[in-house]
């Protein structure tokens, strides 16, 4: 895998799955822009130890004029996105007449209107280059649904349709656009979850095995090294008719 010359953008890039998949990106040779919140110095460290240029960007996609801004730097530093990994999110749970509107906004428009934005503002410069990879960060949250989590598994199914959309329009050309559907990771936004569960006077260990015990069978989490793997795939030759695609990753979440 020889990813050398192509510049990687991965949302959400400062912790968890993101910084995971910007890792194995910049392994296999590609120039990688982080963005995400926090402080970015040991992200940018992580990534850096390839060898490759790494850069960050702090924009909050949540706002339609940073995103916009975080792509003009992409272009004007780098010189354009040629893999776009749309990965930055954000979980709320709550029933949903109880679902604070607010939240329901953020996360309607960081998990969902933030991929699209991201989706055609990197596209006329893939197809200027003729060849792109686009791999939107669902869930399997974007295949079923779970109680407490409207504002997500809505989201989340939309990315899966927009993927599908973006899959045909680009399908005869060298762009492919597929999403991955991870099950439980061990991340901070899991581990609030977890932690939520023992707050109610539960042992930490007991939290984290009645998390999986719940949804995954293989009562193993997926890891972010998983899913970066997964992703080198999907940019290799070998995953280049792979379009339009919702590709579980879940221990056998979705198999039940
Ligand atoms: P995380 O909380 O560890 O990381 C989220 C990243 O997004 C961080 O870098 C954070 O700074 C960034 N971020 C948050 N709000 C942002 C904003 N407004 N603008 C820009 N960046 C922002 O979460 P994670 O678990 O690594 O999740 C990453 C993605 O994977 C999400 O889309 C999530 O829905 C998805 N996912 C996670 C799991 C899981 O079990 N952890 C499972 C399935 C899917």
């Amino acid at each position: 895998m020889n990813l050398s010359g192509k510049v990687a953008l991965v949302t959400g890039s400062t912790s968890g799955i993101g910084l995971g998949i910007a890792q194995a990106l910049a392994g296999a040779g590609a120039d990688v822009i982080l963005n995400g919140f926090g402080d970015a110095s040991a992200a940018l460290a992580d990534v850096s130890r390839h060898g490759t240029r790494v850069g960050h960007h702090p924009a909050d996609l949540g706002s339609v004029e940073q995103l916009e801004a975080l792509f003009a730097y992409a272009e004007g530093e780098f010189g354009g996105v040629d893999i776009l990994v749309n990965n930055a999110g954000i979980q709320h749970v709550a029933p949903v007449e109880a679902f604070p509107v607010e939240r329901w906004d953020a996360i309607i428009a960081l998990n969902l209107s933030a991929v699209f934005h991201c989706t055609r503002l990197a596209l006329p410069g893939m197809r200027q280059r003729s060849w792109g990879r686009i791999v939107n960060i669902a869930s399997v949250h974007g295949q079923v649904g779970s109680v407490g989590k409207a504002a997500y598994v809505a989201a989340k199914h939309g990315v899966v349709g927009l993927t599908k959309v973006v899959g045909l329009e680009t399908a005869t050309s060298n762009i492919t656009c597929n999403a991955v559907c991870p099950g439980w990771v061990l991340t901070p936004l899991v581990q609030k979850q977890i932690d939520d569960r023992a707050a109610n006077g539960i042992e930490p260990e007991q939290a984290q095995h009645a998390l999986l015990a719940e949804k995954q069978p293989s009562l193993a989490f997926v890891t972010p090294q998983h899913l970066g793997e997964l992703v080198l795939f999907l940019c290799s030759e070998a995953g280049s008719q792979v379009r339009g695609a919702a590709w579980n990753i879940d221990g056998g979440w979705l198999a039940q």
